[in-house]
C-alpha cells in the first residue's frame, strides 16, 4: 500500500463506503503519528480497522536485524517480503552542546536497491552485483520504520539516499517516495535538507534536472579520483562515461537547480589521498559552487583497501582548504554498526533473526 498511498487509500475508501476523511486519517497515522500497526489508530472504528487491515497490506519488510552505537547511530537490516535484504541507518548529530545552537540533526540514509550493479571497488554492496530495484512501497516503509524509532521529542530532520544501490538507476520508484518525505501533509522535510547521491549517470543526472520535482533535492557526486585513469579503476562505470561528462551533467543540474553541488570523495589509503590528487581536484572544482565532501575509508572486511593515516588526511585536507575548496571530513559515524553501505548485509548470514 505505500506504493501509492492516496491512491490505495482512496480506493479502499471508496470499496468500503467510507467518508474521504478516514483516507487523510490513516496518513496522519502513518506519516505523523508513527504508527506501527492498524490497531494503533485508535481513533478508527474497530471494525473498519480490522476491514482495512484485510483489505490494505500495510508492511512488506521484516526487522531482522536492530544495531545501535555508542554515538546514538542505530541501523535496520530488513528482510523484504519481495526478496533480498537491505540496510537503513539513523544517524544523531548534535547530540552534545551543538544540539542547542542547531538543533537536533536527525538523519536517515536509505536504499533504493538490492545489491547494487555499479561494481565501485572499495565498496561492500557492490560486490554480489544487483538483484532488483525496490518498490516505492519498500523505499518508503525504510523511512516509516526509522522514524519508529526516534524519542518522542526528535524528528527526521536530514535524508541522504546513500544506502544500498545507485539511486538513479531507480528514479522512477525513488521520486514518488521522496514525494511523501518532503510534501507537507506527508513527513514534511524540505527538499533542501534531502540528498540523493549518485556514482554520477549523466542521463539519469539531466532527467533529474528536468523534472520539476527531482531538481528541487540536492545532488551529491560520488567522485572519488580527479582524472579519468584513476576513477575508472575504482569506479568501474566511469570508463564508459568519463569525468568530463559527469562534470558536464552536474553541472546542468546546478543551473536547473540553484543548488549547490555536493562532491563526495572516499580517501583510499596510497590510491587517491596523495598530494597530486589533491592539487588536480583543486582544478576540477575550481569556478564550480560546490563543496568537497571527503569521506575517509571506512575499511569493509575482506576488501584490500585502508583508511589514509591522520597525517596523510590532514595533508590532502590542507591543500584543498589552502586553494579555497569549500571541504567537509565526514566523521566515521556509526562505523561500530558497519553502518558504511552493505556492510551489515554481508555480516549477518541468513536466518538470524533478531528484531529491534
Ligand atoms: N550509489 C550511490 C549511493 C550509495 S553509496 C553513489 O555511488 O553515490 C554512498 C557513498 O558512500 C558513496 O560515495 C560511496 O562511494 C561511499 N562508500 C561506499 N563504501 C564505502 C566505504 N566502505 N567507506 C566509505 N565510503 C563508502
Amino acid at each position: 500500500m505505500l506504493d501509492d498511498l492516496d491512491g490505495q487509500l482512496a480506493a479502499a475508501c471508496e470499496r468500503l463506503g467510507l467518508p474521504a476523511f478516514r483516507a487523510r486519517q490513516v496518513r496522519k497515522w502513518l506519516l505523523e503519528k508513527r504508527a506501527g500497526g492498524w490497531d494503533e489508530m485508535t481513533d478508527l472504528p474497530k471494525g473498519l480497522r480490522a476491514e482495512l487491515a484485510d483489505a490494505l497490506r500495510l508492511w512488506t519488510a521484516e526487522v531482522v536485524k536492530h544495531s545501535a552505537a555508542d554515538d546514538g547511530a542505530e541501523k535496520l537490516l530488513l528482510q523484504l517480503a519481495g526478496g533480498g535484504r537491505i540496510e537503513c541507518v539513523l544517524l544523531r548529530e548534535n547530540v552534545g552542546p551543538r544540539a542547542k545552537q542547531e538543533g537536533l540533526r536527525r538523519t536517515f540514509c536509505i536504499s533504493t536497491q538490492v545489491g547494487c550493479a555499479m561494481g565501485c571497488v572499495f565498496c561492500a554492496s557492490g560486490l554480489d552485483g544487483v538483484e532488483r530495484n525496490l518498490t516505492t512501497g519498500e523505499i518508503l516503509e525504510q523511512v516509516l520504520l526509522l522514524e519508529r524509532r526516534l524519542g518522542p521529542d526528535e524528528r527526521l530532520s536530514h535524508l541522504v539516499v546513500m544506502g544500498m544501490g545507485e539511486p538513479l538507476a531507480n528514479l522512477d520508484n525513488l521520486l514518488p517516495a521522496l514525494d511523501e518525505v518532503s510534501r507537507p501533509d506527508g513527513l514534511g522535510v524540505s527538499p533542501r535538507r534531502i540528498t540523493i547521491s549518485t556514482v554520477g549517470l549523466p542521463p539519469a543526472i539531466r532527467r533529474l534536472a528536468a523534472s520539476e520535482a527531482g531538481r528541487r533535492y540536492r545532488l551529491a557526486i560520488s567522485l572519488h579520483a580527479p582524472n579519468d585513469e584513476l576513477r575508472s579503476r575504482l569506479v568501474p562505470v566511469n570508463a564508459k562515461i568519463g569525468v568530463d561528462a559527469v562534470m558536464a551533467a552536474a553541472d546542468d543540474y546546478y543551473a536547473a537547480s540553484g543548488r549547490r553541488l555536493t562532491f563526495e570523495y572516499v580517501l583510499l589509503a596510497g590510491l587517491n589521498d596523495r598530494p597530486e590528487h589533491a592539487h588536480q581536484l583543486v582544478r576540477l572544482l575550481a569556478g564550480r559552487n560546490a563543496l568537497l565532501n571527503v569521506i575517509p575509508y571506512n575499511p569493509v572486511a575482506g576488501l584490500p583497501y585502508e583508511t589514509p593515516s591522520m597525517e596523510a588526511q590532514r595533508r590532502f585536507r590542507e591543500i584543498l582548504e589552502t586553494h579555497g575548496v569549500p571541504i567537509r571530513f565526514r566523521h566515521r559515524k556509526g562505523d561500530k554498526i558497519n553502518a558504511a553501505c552493505g556492510q551489515l548485509r554481508r555480516s549477518t548470514p541468513a536466518g538470524v533473526v533478531n528484531p529491534g
